[in-house]
């Protein structure tokens, strides 16, 4: 790892490190990105960027113009927060009580910023315009990519990439993919009502007890003999609900579960045919039936043009050995789904773990916590990316 974009960016590694630690400090939650969008918004003008503040929420653009330059490169930061209690002892630990950076969002903004500089150091090698484009509200759905992109930041933009910190990948590695990256990730409820009644006496009542329990064993064929044994699924029943006590049948059961799909068109069957399910038991238990198909984000779905020039600019930064080109899907879900909706681009994962410091915690872990080489490396390979 020895790149001439590492070697600058190492050479103001503080600056990286203290602004990160200021945002950790300092965390918001989604759409109060305040402080947050006043400070890396500053920051970017201060590094002679033109900002446009406020375009949805907090969230804004800033951009790099390069004289000559031919189309335009957006790089995504989020900014948000978690409503998580940190549990971490360092000197640079949150300071709002059950706020903190739990998924990292502190140092995609920093890498942001890192490649901002970078690319300004570098301007009379730029090819390319490059826009900065900081999301609000990354981890509360609807999210703020859908609110930003309706608010015109992709206007001008020819191509979109986006990074996100991996601890559970060594800081040095790097991973994306193409095709589907993350899952869609839905959530279902439905609802069977029959009629209470005492439980010695059950041919006065109408159990749903029974019909639920079928209804989550029928649900169980779904994935297995209706999807394609090539494509991938998950349907499962986290929540059972029903009645109070030993000696009365209740009313309703309550069954709350997630589906997990990667292709749009396996999504809409499951919502059709869990749906079609729910009403075919209850209807043959003689009961009322409720469903509700909740939908998260949709599935990031990388281009192979962005994958393949990750992958160059990646190589380049940290060599062949620490690039994986076929990262697995993942089952958490990200908004920026929806900017590849939009635009060809790629979504990426930078390491961030160390495992000889302990550094092991997944996001969302009161003790998440990154090696901050990420954020050289991740700066160096966005800076890399725009420059081509
Ligand atoms: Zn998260
Ligand atoms: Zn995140």
């Amino acid at each position: 790892m020895n790149h001439a974009l590492i070697a600058a960016a190492e050479r103001f590694r503080d600056w990286l490190v203290t602004t990160r630690r200021d945002l950790h400090q300092n965390p918001e939650l989604s759409l109060k990105e305040k402080r947050t969008g006043m400070t890396t918004a500053d920051a970017l003008e201060k590094l002679g960027l033109k900002v446009r503040r406020n375009l949805w929420g907090e969230g804004f653009i800033a951009d790099l113009d390069v004289p000559g330059a031919k189309g335009r490169i957006a790089l995504r930061a989020d900014m948000d927060a978690l409503p998580i209690q940190e549990l971490n002892q360092v000197d640079y630990c949150s300071r709002v009580p059950g706020v903190a950076h739990m998924c990292g969002h502190d140092t995609h903004m920093t890498m942001g910023l890192g490649a901002a500089r970078l690319l300004v150091e570098h301007r009379s090698q730029l090819k390319k315009n490059v826009r900065f484009i900081y999301q609000p509200s990354e981890e509360t759905p609807p999210g703020g990519a859908k609110g930003l992109i309706a608010a015109g930041c992709l206007e001008g933009v020819d191509e979109v990439y986006g990074v996100h910190n991996q601890p559970l990948l060594e800081v040095g590695k790097v991973a994306t993919c193409t095709g589907p990256m993350t899952a869609a990730a839905d959530t279902i409820r439905m609802r069977l009502t029959g009629r209470g009644g005492h439980a010695s006496r059950p041919h006065e009542a109408l159990d749903p007890i029974p019909a639920a329990c079928a209804l989550v064993s029928q649900l169980q064929s779904l994935v297995s003999r209706r999807v394609s044994p090539s494509a991938q699924a998950v349907v499962s029943i986290t929540r059972f609900s029903a009645g109070t006590t030993h000696n009365i049948i209740p009313d309703h059961a309550d069954l709350l579960g997630t589906v997990r799909t990667f292709d749009a068109a396996i999504r809409d069957q499951l919502d059709r045919e869990i749906g079609q399910m729910t009403a075919g038991v209850a209807a043959a238990h003689g009961l009322q039936h409720e469903y509700e198909f909740e939908r998260g984000y949709d599935s990031i779905v990388n281009h192979a043009s962005g994958a393949q020039a990750l992958c160059k600019a990646a190589i380049e930064v940290v060599g062949e050995a620490n690039v994986d080109a076929k990262y697995p899907a993942q089952t958490w879900g990200e908004d920026f789904a929806y900017f590849l909706q939009h635009r060809p681009g790629a979504f990426f994962v930078v390491g961030s773990g160390n495992k000889a410091k302990g550094i092991i915690e997944p996001v969302h872990s009161a003790r998440f916590n990154v090696d901050e080489s990420c954020l050289v490396i991740g700066s160096a390979i966005l800076a890399k990316l725009a420059m081509g």
